[in-house]
C-alpha cells in the first residue's frame, strides 16, 4: 500500500515519488505558492520543494537590471545584485530621455550614486 505524505490517504492510481517519498499527483506542492508541481520541474531547498518560479524568487540573486535570475558572476551594489553586463550608468545627462542615458557598464568598486539611488559610472559624476 502506498500513502500519500501530505494527506497520508492511500493511494490509488498514480504515484509521485519526490524526496524519498510519495505523493498523489496533486498532493506534491510547492512550499510557497501550494501548486501542484506535476512537471517535475522543481527545485529544493532544506529539504523542501519549490516550483522554480518561486525558488528562482527566494533563493537565486536576480539581476535587478533585467529581472532575470544570475547565475556565475555578479555585482552586489546599491542593495540590488546585478549581472556585471548589466549593471550600467544610469546618467540621463541633460535630458531626461531613456535613449539618451549613458549605460556605460559600471566596474563594480568605481562609481558615484544619483539622487535616485542609480549607478553613475564615472564619466558622466
Ligand atoms: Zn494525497
Ligand atoms: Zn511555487
Ligand atoms: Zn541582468
Ligand atoms: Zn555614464
Amino acid at each position: 500500500m502506498v500513502i500519500c505524505f501530505t494527506c497520508n490517504k492511500r493511494i490509488e492510481g498514480q504515484v509521485l515519488t519526490a524526496l524519498d517519498k510519495t505523493y498523489h499527483p496533486e498532493h506534491f506542492v510547492c512550499e510557497k505558492c501550494k501548486k501542484p508541481i506535476c512537471d517535475n520541474k522543481f527545485r529544493t531547498h532544506d529539504g523542501r520543494a519549490y516550483c522554480e518560479e518561486d525558488y528562482n524568487r527566494m533563493f537565486v540573486a536576480q539581476c535587478f537590471g533585467c529581472g532575470q535570475s544570475i547565475s556565475g558572476k555578479f555585482i552586489s551594489a546599491l542593495g540590488h545584485d546585478w549581472h556585471e553586463e548589466h549593471f550600467l550608468c544610469s546618467c540621463a545627462s541633460k535630458t531626461t530621455s531613456q535613449a539618451n542615458k549613458c549605460k556605460s557598464a559600471i566596474s563594480a568598486k568605481v562609481f558615484s550614486v544619483s539622487s535616485d539611488n542609480e549607478p553613475i559610472c564615472e564619466k558622466c559624476s
